[in-house]
């Protein structure tokens, strides 16, 4: 009974590890599977081998003894196999899979009945062949050909784990294999002591002890973490929504009383009664809300960009017009520092490009309006040059300053948004800094790339490179359209009606319509807009609002068309001024769109288009 010191000493500690390993709760992946099943067949065998040498002892000739001993021997090359089973899983690079995970349990269910059906075999082979269990009258199981045949199956095995090892040699400092090594050593060592004390049967003992060492290399992440990071994560996306949401909400809020305030400032600059002291303020009260439009416009387009729902949307646009346009604006902001803008633009830029122009000047602008910021005096120099290849044109801007500059150590913060570095030093400038975060991001979902050279003090210099794609060279044609469209033209006699459930908004469009000399009417909401038109009055143009209670523009639009004979011109109007809106609009059946605040040039644009 002696010789059974070791195997109930295994019994103790493999039970200890069985009641540990089931207490805690675990994340269900196919190594922990293999596991349990190591841990049920190591019981297993312990049960067998103390179950064989006690029946060997007392009734040594039973045939039932010898059943139970090549029982023992079959648990044995089961328990080698399972462990061959579960080195070739943690081998694959897809070992941490969940059992759920259909596709990568497929890859392993191949390598797991092929192992299966050689163990059948195996066990098979055992129970036929003979073993001698006595050698000089002691009990033993190192006898006789089926002995033999599961040593040479164990040997068999060991050979697919270093196979398995060899291909994964990187991992190999992996602790996972560290039972491996461990197993073979303690082959080596119990053969020896096999060898020399034949009655002392090590090799399940050997097993437990690997058993239960590879519990401590099975990687089980605490489940209740798991739950806990997963919750979090879900809090979190949810959050992250909710922000996207209420700022594009919010946005949309500033955006209407801003339209007010943009509108009636700007007729009332252009109002020829106004005492010019009292235009002096009305204009910065026009650029007060254009700087915060800029910045409501920022916040949409980052929360658009974290969201991944910001699109480029390409048409075909002429960059020079954008250019000059470009150059104007930044005059405007450099007010009335002594800041000189010099420019520079390659007369070889194609006439017609396809892009998305308005991101385009977004980036460039962008560009300019911070050089206007961030010098004080000297100049900025705006070139543009363009390198064509086949029908691509790639377009190198770049824009210098004399201003501030940026310390070496910064440059990298510098499209991080939020990020602000020279406020310590000037901090009046305004901003937000979000510009060249969206610059940055805008650049790189056209796949171009954007540098930045600077030396603090001196100033810097930002370029720019897109690559476009050219639709035509030649000019004739499209100047002829251009000034159509930006001709204003009187329209004395046309009739239009505006839509907008915002009386303020509705006074606006009236105030921006009224130089145009057209007739104008309105309407609350889309019922009201629906009856004056079935009632028979008839419209040029209509100015329909998208976001009102009760019925939505797209609502009203898609009623309005339920007549065939339904044709006047709709107009979508909206504060919900993201990129890409222009292209719903269309495809919702509207004309044209028009972002609140309305622009001059636009509302010039869309009435001589359409009347
Ligand atoms: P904002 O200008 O709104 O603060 P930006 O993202 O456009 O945000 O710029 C981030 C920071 O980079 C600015 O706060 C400023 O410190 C620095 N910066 C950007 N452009 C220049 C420039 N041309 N010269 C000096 N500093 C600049």
């Amino acid at each position: 009974m002696n010789s059974l010191f070791f195997q109930i000493t295994s019994i103790f500690y493999v039970l200890l590890i069985i009641a540990v390993y089931f207490s805690k709760k675990r994340v269900d992946t196919i190594e922990n599977r293999i596991y349990i099943s190591l841990l049920i067949i190591n019981l297993l065998n312990l049960i067998v081998d103390i179950a064989s040498v006690y029946m060997g002892i007392k009734f040594p000739n039973l045939l039932f003894t010898s059943f139970l001993c090549k029982l023992y021997l079959v648990f044995i090359i089961m328990w080698v196999f399972t462990f061959t089973y579960y080195i070739f899983v943690i081998s694959s690079p897809r070992n941490y899979v969940h059992i759920y995970d259909r596709e990568n349990i497929n890859y392993f269910k191949k390598t797991f009945f092929a192992l299966l059906i050689i163990f059948i075999f195996a066990a098979l082979c055992i129970f036929i062949l003979p073993l001698d269990l006595y050698s000089n009258g002691i009990l033993m199981y190192t006898y006789g050909s089926s002995a033999i045949f599961s040593y040479v199956t164990t040997a068999f095995c060991i050979l697919v784990w270093v196979i398995c090892m060899i291909f994964n040699i990187k991992s190999i400092k992996d602790k996972k294999y560290l039972p491996v090594f461990a197993f073979i050593i303690l082959a080596g060592g119990s053969s020896i002591i096999q060898m020399t004390f034949p009655q002392i049967l090590l090799v399940t003992s050997a097993a437990s002890f690997i058993t239960v060492l590879t519990f401590f290399t099975i990687e089980n992440p605490d489940i209740k973490m798991i739950e806990q990071l997963n919750l979090a994560k879900e809090q979190s996306e949810k959050a992250n929504k909710a922000k996207t949401e209420f700022l594009s909400s919010m946005s949309h809020e500033i955006r209407t009383p801003l339209n007010a305030i943009v509108g009636f400032s700007q007729t009332l600059v252009e109002d020829e009664t106004v005492p010019e002291n009292v235009k002096e303020e009305v204009r910065d009260i026009v650029t007060a809300s254009d700087n915060l439009l800029e910045i409501v416009n920022g916040i949409l387009d980052i929360s658009k960009i974290e969201a991944n729902k910001l699109e480029i949307i390409n048409t075909e646009y002429n960059l020079n017009s954008i250019l000059k346009e470009l150059v104007v604006l930044t005059k405007t902001r450099i007010g009335e520092k002594n800041v000189e803008i010099k420019t520079n633009f390659d007369e070889d830029i194609p006439y017609l490009l396809y892009g998305d122009q308005l991101r385009i000047k977004q980036i460039i602008l962008n560009l300019l309006t911070n050089a206007a910021k961030y010098t004080k005096e000297g100049f900025i120099f705006f070139r543009v040059n363009v390198v064509k290849k086949d029908n691509i044109c790639r377009i190198i801007v770049s824009v210098e300053d004399t201003g501030i500059g940026i310390k070496t150590e910064k440059i990298d913060k510098l499209f991080t948004k939020f990020e602000r570095l020279g406020v310590e030093k000037d901090n009046t400038v305004e901003g937000t800094g979000l510009g060249l975060a969206i610059t940055k991001k805008l650049v790189e979902l056209m796949n171009g790339k954007i540098v930045v050279q600077s030396k603090y003090g001196e100033g810097s210099k930002f370029t720019v490179a897109i690559d476009q794609r050219i639709v035509s060279e030649n000019p004739v044609q499209i100047k002829e359209d251009k000034k159509i469209e930006t001709e204003i033209k009187d329209f004395t006699g046309k009739k239009i009606l505006v839509v907008d459930d915002n009386q303020l908004n509705l006074k606006v469009a009236s105030l921006l319509l009224k130089k145009y000399g057209v007739t104008i009417d309105t309407a609350n909401s889309g019922f009201e807009c629906i009856d004056k038109i079935n009632d028979g009055n008839y419209y040029d143009l209509v100015l329909l609002d998208d976001m009102m209670p009760r019925m939505s523009g797209v609502e009203t639009l898609k009623r309005l068309k339920e007549d065939e004979n339904y044709k006047i011109p709709t107009i979508a109007l909206t504060a919900n001024a993201i990129s890409g809106m222009k292209e719903k609009y269309l495809n919702d059946g509207f004309d044209d769109y028009l972002s609140k605040p309305i622009e001059k040039n636009e509302l010039d644009r869309v009435i001589n288009k359409f009347l």
